[in-house]
């Protein structure tokens, strides 16, 4: 499970690398509701974010969202106590902070230009994290953390740039290789599954010719003779048809 997880977030980490020109050391904007489950499950942010990116990190926070984890009260005394440990982005909102969400937001713009990964467990913020192709969202389960797989905006921003990128025959198998390499094989299975549909006309044929056999074998059977040993051995369907249709002509 563990090194699936590391395996995963190489992929997504090379990913944003080749198409984002991401570059260490990685940028991250954390909130309370990622530095409250770090502190539910005893996750130590400074010393396991480093790891499991495999580089240098800076651990980045902004005084809003500080401003917003203190106003959630006592329950989220020690989010706030971590958060502020963390190096302050300024932001812009100093006077009026605005939430964490919104301030995250405002950092990342349209084009997430700085490069920032997102920490958080906000369902809010992380969909409009994921609006925003080129910005990875961090968060932790349980009391590990994880990369999220590049967002579908990601992903097609990805295609868009490996196809510009890339002249002549080296498009597709660019484009190929970074799909494989980030999506793995699922969309072989994809294909594979589609093929499995519909029925196989070989198999509706032999339907049609089983629907006039019954009379023919009702006749075989009463009649007894030659049953005997065709049972015995194991005759391929089609093979057996043809001898009985054959042995009725016969037998007519
Ligand atoms: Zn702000």
């Amino acid at each position: 499970m563990k090194i699936k997880r590391y395996k995963h977030a190489r992929r997504y980490l090379n990913f944003y690398r080749n198409i984002f020109h991401f570059r260490d050391p990685h940028q991250i904007l954390i909130d309370g509701t990622f530095t409250q489950m770090a502190l539910r499950y005893k996750t130590d942010i400074k010393d396991q974010m480093p790891k499991y990116l495999g580089g240098e990190v800076q651990l980045l926070t902004t005084k809003c969202a500080i401003a917003e984890t203190e106003s959630l009260g006592s329950e989220l005394y020690g989010a706030s106590l971590i958060l502020k440990r963390f190096l302050v982005r300024k932001c812009g909102h100093r006077p009026n902070p605005v939430s964490a969400s919104k301030c995250f937001m405002s950092l990342v713009g349209e084009k997430n230009e700085n490069h920032y990964f997102v920490a958080t467990q906000d369902p809010d913020l992380s969909r409009e994290v994921h609006k925003i192709p080129g910005t990875p969202l961090v968060y932790i389960n349980f009391n590990a953390i994880v990369l999220e797989k590049p967002s579908a905006f990601s992903q097609h921003e990805g295609e868009e740039v490996a196809t510009h990128a890339v002249t002549g025959g080296h498009q597709t198998d660019t484009l190929k290789q970074i799909k494989k390499s980030v999506f793995g094989e699922e969309e072989q299975k994809k294909r594979r599954r589609r093929k499995q549909k519909g029925p196989n006309p070989l198999s509706v044929k032999k339907k049609k010719k089983k629907k006039v056999d019954p009379s023919q074998m009702r006749k075989k059977t009463e009649e007894g003779k030659t049953r005997r040993t065709r049972k015995k051995v194991k005759i391929a369907k089609h093979v057996k048809e043809h001898l009985q249709q054959k042995a009725t002509a016969e037998n007519r």
